[in-house]
């Protein structure tokens, strides 16, 4: 394969290579990589009119839309930096974001003129504000395409180098504020399929002729924007849906030759769920990718009976550019194999190790912190140190934040976050373990596993369980379904009933959220 130094080079050569070749879909517009490299051209030639220099943050706010990768695309061609802000953050939220970042300019999505209007006044450092695809009345602002026409064609050539910094991606905030990690042009490159030498390959890496790849997933997350770099890496097209919806999944699997999608698990239940799932010939779909939270071993085995084609299980996060460990196609065997409860390997060039609370190195099978150590680790959090030098060590290991440990065969298991673990009468309880267990049940929808204060325990493990609409079900019997999966202490001792849990926008059940009522004014960090 050609090795790439930046995602720029990579789409230049695609450009001059393979003109025609559809880069991006997005409803009945195709973008070829001719197209996306003049219109960054062109949007980076804007940028600079701006003022925007190398370095500088912009951002984007709005629904994914081909035309987000061309903006992505002419700030790197200049040095600037893209920061894709989640559209499902509340004003006080978007303020905080844009201001931390510091974007000079703004893009804006369709529908977001409202919301853009309410924070703007917050984001003083905020001079410039254009519309993609905005017909909802923002009449003040720049048209994105007539802007962007309005500036030569012609290549700036002033992209950065390897370790500049390329895009900043805030974290889900899963377990507090979420926090702007600095991916450089390495980091975003290390893994894909044109920096990674073919025969180190894994087999859903190898190009697929004529591939062409879903990106439904946010690209305010790393899944998001991930997708659509690994496709302009590989010059091969994906086709982007604004937002998640079965539905347009289903009718897009259909009408294209779709061979690759990432899904989170939450994703892939609905799509299960669909009642058109039955109708849909899944031949051409070759890998499905999940990952970023943990999916239970049911869901998993009728995904697998239902689509039937490759899985692939990604371990990764924002900080690490994404997927860092999978677990392949071969070791999702439905039947007996007991790999299938792991995230899998290491991606080449990725090294992982577990450390106890101390940060030493732990035999295989002891649980303790995942640290990883790869060319695709952040260079830091933005503007801040503090957080950076606790997460990112003198050696350059990243500590994740979970909890899990290693097999003698080099596959990682994960037990939740450490900030999620419970210790109950001294024992750690993982909610995970028994979250599948209580899953299992099949008059369960969904469940949660929290810590609650324990006058003799000091945390007793608590379930908050969803019932399937039409059923009931009593607290003693998830009580004594658990205690025929799991150990006595990691069976809940009390369970709570609710309508559906709260999750975030990458589908993640906000545990802190659950647990927040029950620790009120107790010395245990909720978060
Ligand atoms: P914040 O860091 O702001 O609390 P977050 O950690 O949820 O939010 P992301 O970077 O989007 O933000 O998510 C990374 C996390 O997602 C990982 O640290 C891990 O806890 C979880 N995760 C990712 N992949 C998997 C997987 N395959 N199985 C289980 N958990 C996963
Ligand atoms: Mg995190």
């Amino acid at each position: 394969a050609v090795q790439f130094e930046t995602v720029v080079a990579a789409v230049r050569a695609h450009a001059a290579d393979n003109p025609q070749a559809m880069a991006f879909t997005f409803g009945d517009e195709v973008m070829t990589f001719a197209e996306l490299d003049a219109g960054s051209n062109r949007a980076a030639n804007g940028l600079t009119a701006l003022g925007v220099q190398a370095g500088d943050r912009i951002a984007y706010l709005g629904k994914n839309i081909h035309l987000y990768f061309e903006v992505l695309l002419g700030a790197l061609k200049i040095g600037a930096v893209m920061t894709p802000v989640n559209w499902r953050l509340a004003v006080p939220e978007v303020v905080y974001v844009l201001n931390d970042c510091q974007a000079k300019v703004l893009f804006v999505g369709e529908g977001f003129a409202p919301l853009v209007e309410q924070a703007r006044a917050a984001v003083p450092r905020l001079a410039t504000v254009i519309g993609i695809d905005t017909s909802d009345g923002a009449a003040d602002w720049t048209d994105y395409r007539s802007w962007r026409d309005g500036f030569p064609a012609d290549d700036p050539h002033r992209e950065g180098g390897t370790e500049d910094d390329a895009i900043q991606l805030y974290t889900s905030g899963t377990t507090g504020h979420p926090k702007g990690a600095i991916l450089t042009n390495r980091s975003i490159l290390s893994s894909r399929p044109s920096a990674v030498a073919v025969e180190d390959m894994r087999p859903w890496q190898v190009p697929i002729p004529g591939e062409v790849t879903l990106l439904a997933m946010p690209c305010f997350h790393i899944s998001g924007t991930g997708t659509g770099l690994g496709t302009m890496f590989a010059g091969t097209g994906a086709i982007v849906l604004p937002e998640y919806d079965p539905t347009k999944a289903l009718e897009m699997i259909e009408n294209y030759p779709i061979s690759k999608i990432f899904m989170v698990p939450a994703a892939i239940q609905i799509m299960l769920n669909h009642p058109r799932v039955a109708e849909v010939d899944f031949s051409r779909l070759k890998f499905i990718t999940y990952g970023a939270s943990p999916i239970p071993l049911d869901l998993m085995r009728a995904a697998m009976d239902r689509f039937g084609c490759g899985f692939v299980q990604m371990y990764g996060m924002t900080e690490t550019s994404g997927t860092i460990v999978t677990l392949d196609p071969e070791d999702h065997v439905p039947e007996g194999s007991p790999k299938m409860r792991s995230v899998g390997k290491p991606l080449p060039g990725v090294e992982i190790k577990i450390i106890d609370s101390e940060g030493n190195a732990v035999p295989p099978r002891v649980v303790g912190e995942i640290a990883t150590r790869s060319t695709k680790n952040m260079k830091g959090y933005w503007n801040k140190p503090e957080a950076t030098t606790s997460t990112i060590d003198a050696e350059g290991w990243l500590r994740t934040g979970d909890a899990g440990y290693m097999d003698e065969d080099g596959y990682l298991y994960i037990h939740d976050r450490v900030k999620d673990m419970i210790i109950s009468g001294g024992e750690n309880v993982y909610p995970a373990e028994v979250e599948n267990a209580i899953y299992s049940h099949p008059k369960v929808a969904d469940v949660a596993v929290i810590g609650v204060p324990d006058a003799k325990w000091g945390e007793a493990v608590k379930a908050c369980v969803v019932v399937k609409p039409g059923e009931t079900l009593t607290e003693a019997e998830v009580i004594a379904h658990s205690r025929q999966h799991v150990a006595g202490y990691k069976c809940p001792k009390s369970v709570d009933f609710i309508p559906a849990l709260p999750r975030n926008a990458s589908g993640k059940v906000l545990r802190r959220e659950l647990r927040a009522p029950y620790w009120e004014g107790m010395d245990r960090a909720v978060n």
